[in-house]
């Protein structure tokens, strides 16, 4: 344990601040990073300082012990503080990749803002936990105006008390659903139901396998029954083995149509009916932002070359990753949920600032994020995507929002010329080379690419160039190119060892 060490820290969600906290308590230096304003991630996601909420306590679940964290760390002599400040790429250091990569910032202002400086971060280790975000399948009108990720409308509900519209419909499938609805109601929605996708014998048998496994989740079946018990207050139906598979709607959505679903998400004939709404929100599971492990280097798990969403960075007892010097934690080692999240993120922070391997709390918290590990392989199981999703598209349903790629644009592309290389595709279709850069697309088109080509992509190098893959983004984040251009400085001069 050294009071030397430099331990910077990506991302400051449940994973990001546990592992701040924990480096500081081994002793280390701390700088924790983050685009956002505020701490806090996706799960404690706060009101902007300009209209805070007077009782955030009443907002979120387990605020005393994260506002507590959150002052500790902050306040903290040997931490500094980044808000407003994006990683957006990792330099792996030249010529051999023997430590953590410099990490590329910039600083002091939201993604759009103008102004921001380019700083860089070299520090002797590295925390990554920067999360995940929503996945939304396509299906025909869901780039209809008043269509919404889950995410984005909690988003706008949690963090703006923004209401997305007035009779509401969420549907898609994982728990994720229902503190969707519970922030809609809360800020004003009429929700009409909520529509989970897994039936009940896909859901009894992810959930009921081995039920003693759960025992270290009561804390999460607490939360579900508080939102269970709201949604029964506002007169919420939550269904089971049905979803949305059309929007419609002049302008913008009017009505969406319900269908029924076998396990595998084909649609159940006869099943479908009409809702009048003024909004939807779905949501289909998550994808983790893999962008900066993989411009690290990090090896992933699950990953088929260049394929479809399962892919999640590889760790060890202690979450360092296959690069020396850099650790992960938190939705990008696996889905699981805050608690879990928080422990990875303190056995993470631990770690990286070189603290003891035998400390007495250290084993509470191995403990404590290996229940989360079983716990994210058991939210898999219940909560699958069905491979026939993609029996809902019709040939002009948009699959790339951005670039406007329809479905029959891309079958045309994969049966007639790429065959399932992922380069040719993208090129073709330009599907992923839009603003997002594929970040919503990216794993849906992989996965429609490698079931009309009956292959996986392919995620061989070309010509010199890296695999191709819908994580594959060395440019994690927008940069303007003014910005690019202007000289960069280390954030602080300790921290410039190879400037
Ligand atoms: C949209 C959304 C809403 C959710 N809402 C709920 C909920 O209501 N209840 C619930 O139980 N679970 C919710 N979850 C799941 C929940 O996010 C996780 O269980 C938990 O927050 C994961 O913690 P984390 O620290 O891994 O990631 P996060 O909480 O996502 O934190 C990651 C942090 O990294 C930062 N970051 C990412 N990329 C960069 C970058 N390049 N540069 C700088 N900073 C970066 C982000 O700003 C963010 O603050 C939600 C997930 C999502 C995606």
């Amino acid at each position: 344990m050294s009071a030397a060490r430099h331990v910077a820290v990506i991302g400051a969600g449940p994973a990001g601040l546990s592992a701040a906290h924990a480096a500081l308590a081994a002793g280390a230096r701390v700088t924790l990073v983050d685009s956002a304003e505020q701490p806090g991630g996706q799960y404690h996601r706060m009101l902007p300082a300009a209209y805070a909420a007077e009782h955030p306590e009443r907002l979120h679940h387990d605020w005393p012990a994260f506002e507590r964290r959150r002052r500790r760390v902050l306040a903290h002599p040997r931490c500094t503080w980044l808000p407003d400040s994006a990683v957006w790429m990792l330099e792996p250091p030249a010529p051999e990749p023997a430590g953590p990569p410099r990490v590329h910032l910039l600083c002091g202002g939201p993604a759009d803002g103008s102004g921001r400086a380019r700083r860089t971060l070299d520090a002797d280790a590295v925390v990554l936990a920067v999360g995940a975000h929503d996945r939304v399948l396509p299906f025909p009108g869901w780039d209809l105006p008043g269509v919404f990720t889950a995410g984005a409308a909690q988003a706008l509900a949690k963090g703006e008390r923004v209401v997305v519209g007035d009779r509401v419909v969420v549907a898609g499938t994982g728990p994720f659903l229902l503190p969707v609805a519970a922030s809609l109601l809360e800020a004003g929605s009429r929700v009409l139901e909520v529509l989970e996708a897994a039936g009940p014998a896909t859901l009894a048998r992810g959930w009921g396998r081995r039920p003693w496994e759960l025992v270290p989740h009561t804390g999460k079946a607490g939360e579900l029954a508080g939102y269970v018990a709201l949604l029964a207050r506002h007169r919420v139906r939550y269904r089971l083995g049905r979803t949305v598979v059309e929007a419609r709607g002049e302008g913008r959505v009017e009505e969406v149509v319900t269908a029924r679903l076998r396990p595998d998400w084909s649609v159940v004939p006869g099943s479908a009916r009409t809702v009048p709404v003024d909004a939807v929100c779905v949501g289909h599971g998550f994808s983790p932002q893999l962008e900066l492990p993989l411009a690290a280097g990090c090896v992933l798990r699950g990953e088929v070359a260049g394929g479809p969403p399962g892919a999640f960075v590889r760790v060890d007892d202690d979450q360092r990753t296959s690069v020396p010097g850099v650790f992960a934690a938190g939705e990008i080692t696996g889905i699981a949920g805050a608690p879990a999240a928080r422990a990875e993120g303190a056995v993470a922070g631990w770690a990286a600032a070189g603290g003891d391997p035998a400390a007495r709390p250290l084993r509470a918290l191995r403990r404590s994020r290996d229940a989360g590990r079983a716990f994210a392989e058991r939210l898999a199981r219940a909560h699958p995507v069905g491979a026939a999703w993609s029996g809902w598209l019709r040939a002009e349903t948009v699959v790339c929002r951005c670039e406007g790629t329809d479905y029959g644009a891309l079958c045309a592309a994969v049966t007639d010329r790429a065959g399932s290389a992922a380069r040719v595709t993208k090129l073709t279709t330009r599907a992923g080379l839009g603003p997002c850069q594929g970040r919503v697309c990216g794993p849906t088109v992989a996965e429609l690419t490698a079931r009309l080509a009956g292959a996986p992509p392919d995620g061989e190098p070309h010509e010199g160039l890296p695999p191709a893959g819908p994580h594959r983004r060395p440019v994690a984040q927008p940069i303007r190119l003014g910005e690019l251009a202007a000289p960069s400085a280390p954030t602080d001069e300790r921290e410039s060892s190879h400037e």
